[in-house]
Protein backbone atom coordinates (compact mmCIF):
# COMPACT_ATOMS: atom_id res chain seq x y z
CA UNK A 1 0.00 0.00 0.00
CA UNK A 2 1.11 3.42 -1.22
CA UNK A 3 1.64 5.73 2.14
CA UNK A 4 -0.40 9.08 1.15
CA UNK A 5 0.89 12.10 2.91
CA UNK A 6 -1.69 14.07 4.33
CA UNK A 7 -1.62 17.83 4.58
CA UNK A 8 -4.72 19.53 5.95
CA UNK A 9 -5.68 22.99 4.91
CA UNK A 10 -5.14 25.66 7.78
CA UNK A 11 -8.15 27.19 6.53
CA UNK A 12 -11.12 24.93 6.33
CA UNK A 13 -14.44 25.39 4.81
CA UNK A 14 -16.92 25.94 8.30
CA UNK A 15 -19.59 23.61 8.82
CA UNK A 16 -22.12 26.63 8.39
CA UNK A 17 -20.26 27.99 5.07
CA UNK A 18 -20.46 24.22 3.52
CA UNK A 19 -24.30 23.91 4.64
CA UNK A 20 -24.87 26.89 2.53
CA UNK A 21 -22.44 25.77 -0.28
CA UNK A 22 -24.50 22.06 -0.69
CA UNK A 23 -28.38 23.82 -0.46
CA UNK A 24 -28.20 23.93 -4.65
CA UNK A 25 -24.73 22.94 -5.31
CA UNK A 26 -26.07 22.07 -9.02
CA UNK A 27 -23.05 20.39 -10.67
CA UNK A 28 -19.42 21.06 -10.95
CA UNK A 29 -18.77 24.43 -8.99
CA UNK A 30 -18.71 23.99 -5.57
CA UNK A 31 -15.29 22.51 -4.50
CA UNK A 32 -14.35 20.35 -1.47
CA UNK A 33 -11.31 21.55 0.68
CA UNK A 34 -8.79 18.98 -0.48
CA UNK A 35 -7.43 17.03 -3.38
CA UNK A 36 -5.22 14.21 -4.25
CA UNK A 37 -1.95 14.20 -6.61
CA UNK A 38 0.05 11.91 -7.29
CA UNK A 39 3.44 12.91 -9.84
CA UNK A 40 4.45 10.34 -12.85
CA UNK A 41 7.81 10.51 -14.70
CA UNK A 42 9.87 7.99 -16.44
CA UNK A 43 12.68 7.80 -14.28
CA UNK A 44 10.82 7.26 -10.86
CA UNK A 45 7.02 6.08 -11.88
CA UNK A 46 4.46 7.50 -9.75
CA UNK A 47 5.58 8.69 -6.78
CA UNK A 48 4.61 11.71 -4.50
CA UNK A 49 1.11 10.79 -3.69
CA UNK A 50 -0.61 13.33 -1.12
CA UNK A 51 -3.52 14.81 0.31
CA UNK A 52 -3.31 18.52 -0.25
CA UNK A 53 -4.96 21.82 -0.03
CA UNK A 54 -7.19 22.28 -3.05
CA UNK A 55 -4.78 25.28 -4.79
CA UNK A 56 -4.04 25.95 -8.46
CA UNK A 57 -1.90 24.86 -10.77
CA UNK A 58 1.49 25.87 -11.25
CA UNK A 59 2.78 24.10 -14.48
CA UNK A 60 5.01 25.73 -17.38
CA UNK A 61 3.20 27.68 -20.30
CA UNK A 62 5.22 24.89 -22.58
CA UNK A 63 3.74 21.97 -20.40
CA UNK A 64 2.49 19.32 -23.38
CA UNK A 65 -1.30 19.01 -22.02
CA UNK A 66 -1.17 23.21 -23.34
CA UNK A 67 -0.57 22.29 -26.78
CA UNK A 68 -1.25 18.42 -28.00
CA UNK A 69 -3.80 17.74 -24.96
CA UNK A 70 -2.94 14.24 -23.37
CA UNK A 71 -5.76 14.55 -20.93
CA UNK A 72 -7.79 11.75 -19.55
CA UNK A 73 -10.58 11.87 -16.41
CA UNK A 74 -12.93 9.83 -15.12
CA UNK A 75 -16.27 10.53 -13.29
CA UNK A 76 -17.49 8.99 -9.96
CA UNK A 77 -19.58 9.73 -6.99
CA UNK A 78 -19.60 8.81 -2.93
CA UNK A 79 -22.78 8.29 -2.05
CA UNK A 80 -24.62 8.25 1.63
CA UNK A 81 -26.83 5.86 2.16
CA UNK A 82 -29.84 5.92 4.85
CA UNK A 83 -27.16 4.93 7.71
CA UNK A 84 -24.69 7.83 6.80
CA UNK A 85 -22.69 5.09 5.71
CA UNK A 86 -20.48 6.32 2.34
CA UNK A 87 -20.42 3.93 -0.59
CA UNK A 88 -18.85 4.29 -4.05
CA UNK A 89 -19.82 2.15 -6.87
CA UNK A 90 -17.70 0.34 -9.05
CA UNK A 91 -14.78 2.56 -8.57
CA UNK A 92 -11.99 -0.59 -9.81
CA UNK A 93 -14.27 -0.46 -13.54
CA UNK A 94 -13.55 3.41 -13.45
CA UNK A 95 -10.07 2.32 -12.43
CA UNK A 96 -10.25 -0.31 -15.14
CA UNK A 97 -11.50 2.26 -17.85
CA UNK A 98 -8.60 5.26 -16.90
CA UNK A 99 -6.27 2.78 -17.21
CA UNK A 100 -7.06 2.11 -20.81
CA UNK A 101 -7.56 5.44 -21.97
CA UNK A 102 -4.53 6.26 -20.77
CA UNK A 103 -3.45 3.14 -23.28
CA UNK A 104 -5.18 4.83 -26.02
CA UNK A 105 -3.81 8.67 -25.13
CA UNK A 106 -0.06 7.37 -24.92
CA UNK A 107 0.36 8.16 -21.54
CA UNK A 108 1.45 6.50 -17.94
CA UNK A 109 -1.31 4.13 -16.64
CA UNK A 110 -2.36 4.51 -13.37
CA UNK A 111 -2.04 0.97 -11.46
CA UNK A 112 -5.59 0.37 -9.41
CA UNK A 113 -4.42 0.56 -6.34
CA UNK A 114 -3.33 3.89 -6.55
CA UNK A 115 -6.34 5.40 -8.61
CA UNK A 116 -8.81 3.71 -5.56
CA UNK A 117 -6.35 5.27 -2.85
CA UNK A 118 -6.71 8.65 -3.99
CA UNK A 119 -9.97 8.42 -3.71
CA UNK A 120 -10.70 7.06 -0.61
CA UNK A 121 -7.85 9.16 0.94
CA UNK A 122 -9.08 11.68 -0.47
CA UNK A 123 -12.80 10.80 1.09
CA UNK A 124 -11.04 10.31 4.54
CA UNK A 125 -10.33 14.12 5.08
CA UNK A 126 -13.34 15.93 2.82
CA UNK A 127 -16.12 13.19 4.20
CA UNK A 128 -18.28 16.10 5.27
CA UNK A 129 -18.89 16.93 1.56
CA UNK A 130 -20.49 13.83 1.19
CA UNK A 131 -24.15 15.10 1.07
CA UNK A 132 -27.03 13.12 3.10
CA UNK A 133 -29.54 14.35 0.89
CA UNK A 134 -30.65 11.56 -1.10
CA UNK A 135 -31.03 13.84 -4.85
CA UNK A 136 -26.78 14.52 -3.77
CA UNK A 137 -23.76 13.47 -4.05
CA UNK A 138 -20.20 13.80 -4.19
CA UNK A 139 -18.90 13.55 -7.55
CA UNK A 140 -15.07 12.94 -7.86
CA UNK A 141 -13.15 14.14 -11.25
CA UNK A 142 -9.81 11.67 -11.10
CA UNK A 143 -7.71 13.16 -14.13
CA UNK A 144 -3.96 13.14 -15.59
CA UNK A 145 -1.90 15.68 -17.34
CA UNK A 146 1.03 15.70 -19.39
CA UNK A 147 3.30 17.75 -17.69
CA UNK A 148 6.48 17.66 -19.82
CA UNK A 149 8.38 21.03 -20.44
CA UNK A 150 8.57 20.51 -24.52
CA UNK A 151 7.02 21.69 -27.92
CA UNK A 152 8.05 18.77 -29.68
CA UNK A 153 4.84 16.14 -30.32
CA UNK A 154 5.81 13.09 -28.81
CA UNK A 155 4.64 10.99 -25.96
CA UNK A 156 5.49 13.07 -22.91
CA UNK A 157 7.40 11.72 -19.70
CA UNK A 158 6.03 13.45 -17.12
CA UNK A 159 2.44 13.51 -15.67
CA UNK A 160 -0.04 14.76 -13.11
CA UNK A 161 -2.88 12.78 -11.25
CA UNK A 162 -5.20 14.46 -9.34
CA UNK A 163 -8.81 13.90 -7.80
CA UNK A 164 -11.37 17.23 -7.01
CA UNK A 165 -14.51 16.65 -5.21
CA UNK A 166 -17.35 18.43 -5.66
CA UNK A 167 -20.53 17.89 -4.04
CA UNK A 168 -23.55 17.86 -7.28
CA UNK A 169 -27.15 18.08 -7.52
CA UNK A 170 -28.60 16.30 -10.63
CA UNK A 171 -27.12 17.48 -13.95
CA UNK A 172 -29.79 18.41 -15.54
CA UNK A 173 -31.52 21.50 -14.19
CA UNK A 174 -35.50 20.43 -13.84
CA UNK A 175 -36.10 17.14 -13.54
CA UNK A 176 -39.06 16.94 -16.55
CA UNK A 177 -37.53 14.59 -20.16
CA UNK A 178 -34.83 17.08 -22.30
CA UNK A 179 -35.60 17.19 -25.55
CA UNK A 180 -31.94 15.78 -27.45
CA UNK A 181 -31.02 17.46 -30.92
CA UNK A 182 -29.58 14.65 -33.42
CA UNK A 183 -26.18 15.84 -35.06
CA UNK A 184 -26.26 15.23 -39.02
CA UNK A 185 -23.61 17.35 -39.62
CA UNK A 186 -21.03 16.46 -36.63
CA UNK A 187 -19.82 13.41 -35.49
CA UNK A 188 -17.93 12.45 -32.10
CA UNK A 189 -15.98 9.23 -33.12
CA UNK A 190 -14.81 7.30 -35.89
CA UNK A 191 -13.11 3.61 -35.84
CA UNK A 192 -10.05 3.63 -34.77
CA UNK A 193 -10.33 7.38 -33.35
CA UNK A 194 -10.79 7.53 -29.50
CA UNK A 195 -14.29 7.70 -28.93
CA UNK A 196 -13.90 4.32 -26.39
CA UNK A 197 -11.45 6.88 -24.27
CA UNK A 198 -12.31 9.03 -21.90
CA UNK A 199 -10.89 12.17 -23.00
CA UNK A 200 -10.68 16.35 -22.84
CA UNK A 201 -10.35 16.45 -26.79
CA UNK A 202 -13.27 14.03 -27.82
CA UNK A 203 -15.76 16.85 -24.91
CA UNK A 204 -13.67 19.98 -26.97
CA UNK A 205 -15.00 18.69 -30.27
CA UNK A 206 -18.39 18.05 -28.66
CA UNK A 207 -18.73 21.83 -27.75
CA UNK A 208 -19.61 22.87 -31.93
CA UNK A 209 -22.41 20.76 -32.32
CA UNK A 210 -23.45 21.02 -28.50
CA UNK A 211 -24.09 24.89 -29.47
CA UNK A 212 -26.18 23.66 -32.78
CA UNK A 213 -27.86 21.72 -30.20
CA UNK A 214 -28.88 25.42 -27.95
CA UNK A 215 -29.93 26.82 -30.90
CA UNK A 216 -32.47 24.46 -31.63
CA UNK A 217 -33.49 24.60 -28.61
CA UNK A 218 -32.12 21.35 -27.18
CA UNK A 219 -29.36 20.28 -24.15
CA UNK A 220 -27.77 17.20 -25.73
CA UNK A 221 -26.54 16.36 -28.72
CA UNK A 222 -27.14 12.94 -30.13
CA UNK A 223 -24.31 11.50 -32.47
CA UNK A 224 -24.65 8.89 -35.29
CA UNK A 225 -22.05 6.48 -36.91
CA UNK A 226 -19.07 8.26 -38.87
CA UNK A 227 -19.00 6.27 -41.73
CA UNK A 228 -22.74 5.98 -42.92
CA UNK A 229 -24.47 8.23 -40.44
CA UNK A 230 -27.65 5.89 -39.70
CA UNK A 231 -26.62 4.39 -36.43
CA UNK A 232 -27.41 5.60 -33.37
CA UNK A 233 -23.56 5.95 -31.41
CA UNK A 234 -24.62 8.13 -28.12
CA UNK A 235 -24.78 11.46 -26.64
CA UNK A 236 -21.62 13.93 -25.92
CA UNK A 237 -21.55 12.39 -21.93
CA UNK A 238 -23.82 9.85 -22.00
CA UNK A 239 -24.80 6.33 -22.98
CA UNK A 240 -28.35 6.21 -24.83
CA UNK A 241 -31.34 3.55 -24.60
CA UNK A 242 -35.16 2.93 -26.02
CA UNK A 243 -37.94 1.03 -24.35
CA UNK A 244 -40.17 -0.99 -26.94
CA UNK A 245 -44.02 -1.24 -26.65
CA UNK A 246 -43.14 -5.13 -25.08
CA UNK A 247 -40.96 -3.31 -22.56
CA UNK A 248 -37.54 -4.33 -24.01
CA UNK A 249 -34.59 -2.49 -23.83
CA UNK A 250 -32.14 -1.88 -26.71
CA UNK A 251 -28.85 0.15 -26.62
CA UNK A 252 -26.43 -0.32 -29.47
CA UNK A 253 -23.09 -2.40 -28.73
CA UNK A 254 -19.48 -1.38 -28.05
CA UNK A 255 -17.70 -1.27 -30.92
CA UNK A 256 -14.55 0.84 -30.56
CA UNK A 257 -16.70 4.35 -31.00
CA UNK A 258 -18.94 4.29 -27.99
CA UNK A 259 -17.74 4.93 -24.60
CA UNK A 260 -18.16 2.27 -22.19
CA UNK A 261 -20.20 3.55 -19.78
CA UNK A 262 -20.74 1.78 -16.42
CA UNK A 263 -23.78 3.17 -15.62
CA UNK A 264 -24.85 1.28 -19.37
CA UNK A 265 -22.80 -2.01 -18.10
CA UNK A 266 -25.02 -1.92 -14.93
CA UNK A 267 -28.10 -1.23 -16.61
CA UNK A 268 -27.84 -3.96 -18.63
CA UNK A 269 -27.39 -6.47 -16.30
CA UNK A 270 -29.77 -4.58 -13.13
CA UNK A 271 -32.33 -5.03 -16.20
CA UNK A 272 -31.97 -8.70 -16.97
CA UNK A 273 -31.48 -9.51 -13.11
CA UNK A 274 -34.95 -7.93 -13.22
CA UNK A 275 -35.99 -9.91 -15.83
CA UNK A 276 -36.36 -7.59 -18.35
CA UNK A 277 -35.04 -7.93 -21.99
CA UNK A 278 -31.89 -6.18 -22.44
CA UNK A 279 -31.06 -5.91 -26.18
CA UNK A 280 -27.56 -4.67 -27.37
CA UNK A 281 -27.72 -4.34 -30.79
CA UNK A 282 -27.39 -1.59 -34.23
CA UNK A 283 -30.16 1.40 -33.75
CA UNK A 284 -30.76 2.84 -37.40
CA UNK A 285 -32.13 6.92 -36.76
CA UNK A 286 -34.83 6.14 -39.28
CA UNK A 287 -36.29 3.48 -37.26
CA UNK A 288 -36.49 5.10 -33.94
CA UNK A 289 -38.24 8.36 -35.26
CA UNK A 290 -40.66 5.31 -37.02
CA UNK A 291 -40.98 3.47 -34.18
CA UNK A 292 -41.43 6.59 -31.49
CA UNK A 293 -44.10 8.10 -33.97
CA UNK A 294 -46.00 4.23 -34.78
CA UNK A 295 -45.78 3.99 -30.60
CA UNK A 296 -43.32 1.11 -31.14
CA UNK A 297 -41.03 2.88 -29.16
CA UNK A 298 -42.31 4.39 -25.94
CA UNK A 299 -38.93 5.61 -23.65
CA UNK A 300 -36.11 6.71 -24.42
CA UNK A 301 -33.08 7.99 -21.52
CA UNK A 302 -29.72 8.71 -20.97
CA UNK A 303 -27.36 7.18 -18.83
CA UNK A 304 -24.03 8.05 -17.43
CA UNK A 305 -22.53 8.57 -13.93
CA UNK A 306 -23.71 12.59 -13.93
CA UNK A 307 -26.93 11.55 -15.44
CA UNK A 308 -27.82 8.63 -13.88
CA UNK A 309 -30.79 8.02 -15.57
CA UNK A 310 -32.77 10.84 -17.32
CA UNK A 311 -35.42 10.64 -19.67
CA UNK A 312 -35.51 12.13 -23.26
CA UNK A 313 -38.76 13.53 -24.17
CA UNK A 314 -37.93 14.03 -27.90
CA UNK A 315 -35.51 13.82 -30.91
CA UNK A 316 -34.85 16.60 -32.84
CA UNK A 317 -33.30 17.57 -36.42
CA UNK A 318 -33.46 19.20 -39.36
CA UNK A 319 -36.41 17.82 -41.20
CA UNK A 320 -38.49 17.46 -37.92
CA UNK A 321 -38.81 16.15 -34.27
CA UNK A 322 -40.10 12.73 -32.53
CA UNK A 323 -41.66 12.44 -29.72
CA UNK A 324 -41.35 9.51 -26.71
CA UNK A 325 -44.63 8.76 -24.83
CA UNK A 326 -45.85 11.70 -24.02
CA UNK A 327 -42.92 13.69 -24.66
CA UNK A 328 -42.77 15.30 -20.95
CA UNK A 329 -42.86 12.72 -17.87
CA UNK A 330 -40.34 9.85 -17.86
CA UNK A 331 -42.09 6.39 -18.50
CA UNK A 332 -42.40 3.32 -16.45
CA UNK A 333 -39.34 1.40 -17.50
CA UNK A 334 -37.34 4.58 -17.17
CA UNK A 335 -38.76 4.73 -13.67
CA UNK A 336 -37.88 1.42 -12.32
CA UNK A 337 -34.29 1.18 -13.50
CA UNK A 338 -33.55 4.63 -11.87
CA UNK A 339 -35.08 3.67 -8.46
CA UNK A 340 -33.41 0.53 -8.73
CA UNK A 341 -30.06 1.71 -9.89
CA UNK A 342 -30.17 4.61 -7.17
CA UNK A 343 -31.02 2.45 -4.13
CA UNK A 344 -28.62 0.35 -5.22
CA UNK A 345 -26.01 2.51 -5.58
CA UNK A 346 -26.66 4.02 -2.43
CA UNK A 347 -26.40 0.77 -0.71
CA UNK A 348 -29.98 0.63 0.54
CA UNK A 349 -30.95 -2.38 -1.89
CA UNK A 350 -29.47 -5.72 -1.68
CA UNK A 351 -26.13 -5.87 -3.96
CA UNK A 352 -25.89 -9.31 -5.63
CA UNK A 353 -23.01 -8.16 -7.76
CA UNK A 354 -20.68 -6.94 -5.19
CA UNK A 355 -20.79 -3.43 -6.91
CA UNK A 356 -20.88 -1.50 -3.54
CA UNK A 357 -17.83 -0.74 -1.78
CA UNK A 358 -18.02 1.47 1.50
CA UNK A 359 -15.50 3.25 2.55
CA UNK A 360 -13.59 3.22 5.71
CA UNK A 361 -13.11 6.47 7.54
C1 LIG B 1 -18.43 9.27 -19.11
C2 LIG B 1 -19.16 9.05 -20.37
C3 LIG B 1 -20.30 8.24 -20.44
C4 LIG B 1 -20.93 7.60 -19.24
O1 LIG B 1 -20.09 6.70 -18.58
P1 LIG B 1 -20.40 6.28 -17.07
O2 LIG B 1 -19.33 5.35 -16.73
O3 LIG B 1 -21.74 5.64 -17.09
O4 LIG B 1 -20.40 7.52 -16.27
C5 LIG B 1 -20.88 8.03 -21.68
N1 LIG B 1 -20.40 8.63 -22.79
C6 LIG B 1 -19.33 9.44 -22.76
C7 LIG B 1 -18.85 10.06 -24.01
C8 LIG B 1 -18.68 9.67 -21.54
O5 LIG B 1 -17.61 10.48 -21.51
Amino acid sequence: MVEFKIERTTTPTSAEQRQALMADPKFGRVFTDHMAVIRYTDEKGWHDAKIIPRQPLQIDPASTVLHYGQEIFEGLKAYRGKGGAITLFRPEANAARFAASARRLSMAELPEELFLGAIKELLKVDHDWVPSNPEQSLYLRPFTISNEVFLGVKRANEYLFIVLASPVGGYFSGNGSIPVWVSETYTRAAPGGTGEAKCGGNYAASLLPQQEAADHGCSQVLFLDAKERRFIDEMGGMNVMFVRKDGSVVTPPLGGTILRGITRDSILKLGRKMGLTMVEEPVAIEDVFKAAAAGEITEAFACGTAAVISPIGEFRRESGSVAFGDGKTAGPVTMKLRTALCGLQRGEEPDPFGWVHSVSL
